[in-house]
């Protein structure tokens, strides 16, 4: 594939995207792929339907649309899934997006992954300036892992997390908090991943998709992960902060740091600065509501990016204000019907 160029029309400087609550918009993830190697319970079902490719945009025109939300004040990409890894020559829009890094209109470029691939990548990652990223991992027990992933193998993504470390890159765990499945772990998960110097995030399930189980099966509120931890640990609320909405305190006795992203328990978007971009094109402007916008037509219909900055701005005018996450036994539909997988964990 070729080098994927500087699109025409774009400048650095044009105005910065904020939304009507005064929120700007600084961070974008995209999701480069809806399909991914493992099936997660809570993420997918055993038989997902993924979107043909033919609408998958190319390479080129993800570098275009992310390259215009840089030029609009975007300083932290995140590419994610599906699993980014698995899309053909992805590396392709690394190196490219990494251009921003150089010239400074980007502070990180970063990614999250479940570790599948990254002993194969981890080397080229670091090359193109990726210095920190997110992997998923919910167990250390390989039959747990194997049954919770449903075609994971534990020991490809610990092989991963050790090739990244070793290109030099910061690793921090993401864990999704499972009644009954990983519940009683979390405090050796924990102890594992500080003691490796990665930091661990742990989340609360959000209820996005029909994944064929029942939600409130897997919901396991991280106040009451947070109460059991602080019978053995001193925790204590520090103000370190990724961007992202993890609230962070550091641990006493291990001396690393755990987050907590808590979209059930304690809702956190009055400081979102987020927006996300499907494969397909298609801005979230919330993680947890319907409304959506196409960027594919405008972009794809002009040369240069003056439709496209435009629909950008319609978009982030319709921001809301937050998701209405609810787990109860009463409410029996998903937030929303689109799986984490399509709009990028
Ligand atoms: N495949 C990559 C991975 O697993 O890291 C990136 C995409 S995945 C959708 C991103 C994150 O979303 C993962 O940490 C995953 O655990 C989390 N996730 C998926 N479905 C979720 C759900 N329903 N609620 C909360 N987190 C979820
Ligand atoms: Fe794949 Fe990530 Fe979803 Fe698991 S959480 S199924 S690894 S996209």
């Amino acid at each position: 594939m070729n080098d994927i160029r500087p699109i025409a029309g774009s400048s650095t400087a044009l105005p910065a995207l904020a939304d009507p609550f005064g929120r700007q918009i600084s961070y974008l993830r995209v999701s480069v792929t809806d399909r991914c190697d493992f099936r997660c319970v809570y993420c997918m079902s055993e038989h997902m339907t993924f979107l043909p490719k033919p609408d998958l945009l190319t390479l080129e025109e993800l570098d275009r649309i992310c390259t215009a939300f840089v030029s609009r004040g975007v300083e932290k990409l995140r590419i994610t899934g599906g699993e980014p890894l698995v899309r053909r020559d992805i590396m392709t829009l690394f190196r490219s997006l990494s251009r921003h890094l150089d010239t400074g209109a980007l502070k990180e470029l970063t990614l999250t992954t479940n570790g599948s691939q990254l002993a194969r990548f981890a080397n080229e990652l670091a090359g193109y300036g990726i210095k920190r990223i997110n992997v998923s991992l919910d167990t250390l027990d390989p039959a747990k892992f194997k049954a919770l992933t449903r075609w994971g193998d534990l020991s490809k993504v610990l092989a991963g997390i050790d090739a990244a470390q070793a290109a030099g890159i910061h690793v921090k765990i993401n864990a999704v908090a499972l009644k009954g499945d990983n519940e009683n772990e979390i405090a050796s998960l924990m102890e594992w991943a500080h003691g490796r110097g990665m930091d661990l995030s742990l989340i609360e399930v959000m209820p996005l998709g029909d994944v064929g189980s029942e939600r409130v099966d897997q919901y396991l509120p991280l106040s009451l992960v947070r109460a059991q931890l602080a019978e053995k640990y001193t925790l204590e609320d520090i103000d370190f902060r990724t961007g992202g909405p993890a609230r962070y305190v550091s641990v006493k006795e291990t001396g690393g740091k755990l987050g907590f992203i808590t979209p059930l328990t304690h809702n956190f978007c009055e400081g979102c600065n987020r927006v996300r971009l499907t494969c397909t094109g298609t801005l979230y402007m919330c993680l947890g509501q319907e409304d959506a916008a196409d960027l594919r037509g405008p972009m794809r219909a002009s040369a240069t990016n003056e439709l496209l900055y435009s629909a950008m701005e319609d978009a982030i005018a319709r921001k809301p204000k937050g998701h209405d996450f609810v787990i109860d036994r009463r409410t029996k539909q998903p937030a929303v019907g689109r799986h984490m997988s399509l709009t990028g964990g």
